[in-house]
């Protein structure tokens, strides 16, 4: 089980010389109780307490990163069994799975569908992740050649996914370097991959079937000088992978089973429905996900999924607020009060941009609140709202003195006029209803 931090302090010293970089071993031990501190930066602790120590507070899933450079990927790190408790916090990586027995142009076309597919929403821009080359011909030789189309890893991450460590061999002289995911040690060829993921600094995937297997055989593999892992349970259905990820994932949180604590493998194309497969794999766990190539919606379908899990809960994306011209306004055009909870601003702002009306978007700090919890919660008040009509100078803009505040925000309507004195109108609910009612409402 993990340790709180005050069970951590009574552990530690208690003399803050602040040798760890912390100013006292309280602040050291806080640190520590969330995996954001590293035991051995205490140099007084006597070995069997930083053994202790080390045991409980490390991530208990430990932080695996495939490939190399600006598209690299980093996954586990994940500390809790479901998002509400906390957060996740590294996505998982999609990969997309080209064969070896392929013509090169097919090779080469899935390639630049994984490097130019960007989805832009609420503000970020959303891409795949990587490639998985299958070797299918059987011959290390053609496998190495498609390693090869497929960038080497230079530019995207790869997973190389074979049986013989003859192919391995071939395939990770050309980009043993760029840290490719090595798929899959199983109960045959463990020794050969362990010693091949040693030799290259390389992840090495385990296979087994089942998470008492897998913990026996990532064991071994650790053992053997591979200690970046992924593991595969080799689920027959998806069924059968969501009930073994759970199992693993909840070994690794408890901390019941350290050779567990790895991030986890889904091949989504071996299930089917791919949609169905791909949405399972990021609920639930999975670090590497390999598909066939995807089509543009399921694409988005995907990307757009593992942005809103792996989210923070507690730390909405925000846009900066501010006084945004739309649609190039004049000084009589309308002032429209949102908030800066970035799915409400880019909402909003496709609605306007595509209705063409002139607009001003007035954006306050609700510190990533939606506007019906940010007037529950007290964020979105006339003040905050008098102060922000100062601060970003809006007077400067307009030559009237009128506001559309959201229809969420209607039972602020009578203090916003007081607290401004502006004359408020009160607009829709519903973002899909603002330019009906700006034509509408809205005389100049
Ligand atoms: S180095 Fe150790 S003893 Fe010193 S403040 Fe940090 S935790 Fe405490």
């Amino acid at each position: 089980m993990a340790m709180k931090a005050l069970d951590i302090y009574k552990n530690l010293p208690k003399t803050n010389c602040k040798k760890c970089g912390y100013p006292t071993c309280l602040a050291f031990a806080m640190k520590l109780a969330v995996g954001k501190a590293e035991i051995e930066a205490c140099p007084d602790l006597d070995p069997e307490t930083k053994t202790l120590l080390g045991g409980v507070t490390r991530p208990p899933v430990r932080l695996v990163q495939v490939g190399a450079g600006e598209r690299s990927v980093a996954i586990g790190e994940e500390f809790v069994l479901f998002r509400h408790e906390k957060t996740f916090y590294h996505p998982p990586g999609i990969m997309v799975q080209v064969s070896d027995a392929w013509p090169e142009d097919k090779v080469r076309s899935a390639v630049e569908v994984v490097r130019d597919t960007v989805v832009h929403r609420v503000g970020q821009d959303l891409v795949l992740t990587g490639v998985a080359v299958k070797n299918e011909s059987n011959r290390p030789d053609r496998f190495a050649e498609t390693v090869a189309l497929a960038g080497g890893g230079s530019s995207l991450p790869l997973v190389l996914i074979a049986d013989d460590p003859a192919s391995f061999e071939a395939a990770l002289a050309i980009s043993g370097h760029y840290r490719p995911l090595i798929h899959a040690a199983t109960g045959d060829n463990w020794q050969a991959l362990a010693a091949l993921a040693k030799r290259y600094g390389c992840p090495l995937a385990v296979r087994a079937s089942g998470p008492a297997e897998l913990a026996a055989l990532a064991g071994k593999c650790a053992d053997a000088g591979a200690p970046d892992l992924v593991l595969d349970p080799a689920p027959r259905s998806l069924r059968d992978f969501i009930a073994a990820a759970t199992e693993i994932r909840r070994a690794a949180v408890g901390r019941t089973e350290p050779a567990l604590g790895y991030p986890l493998y889904l091949d989504a194309g071996s299930f089917g429905e791919i949609d169905t497969a791909l949405a399972a794999g990021i609920l639930k766990y999975a670090g590497i996900i390999v598909t066939p190539p995807l089509s543009p919606a399921s694409r988005e379908a995907a990307l757009t999924l593992r942005q809103n899990i792996y989210t923070d809960p507690q730390k909405p994306i925000q846009v900066t607020p501010g006084i945004y011209p739309i649609n190039e306004p004049g000084p009589s055009a309308p002032v429209l009060l949102t908030v800066n909870f970035s799915l409400t601003y880019f909402t909003l702002l496709s609605y306007l941009d595509a209705s063409r009306i002139p607009c001003y978007l007035f954006v306050a700090d609700t510190e990533g609140l939606s506007v019906l919890t940010a007037v529950a919660g007290g964020k979105l008040t006339e003040t905050l709202v008098a102060d922000s009509l100062k601060k970003f100078g809006v007077v400067d803009q307009v030559d009237h003195r009128r506001l559309v505040i959201p229809g969420y925000a209607a039972p602020l309507s009578g203090k916003i006029e007081d607290a401004t004195g502006w004359k408020v109108l009160v607009g829709p609910r519903d973002a899909a209803d603002l330019p009906g009612y700006l034509e509408k409402e809205w005389k100049a």
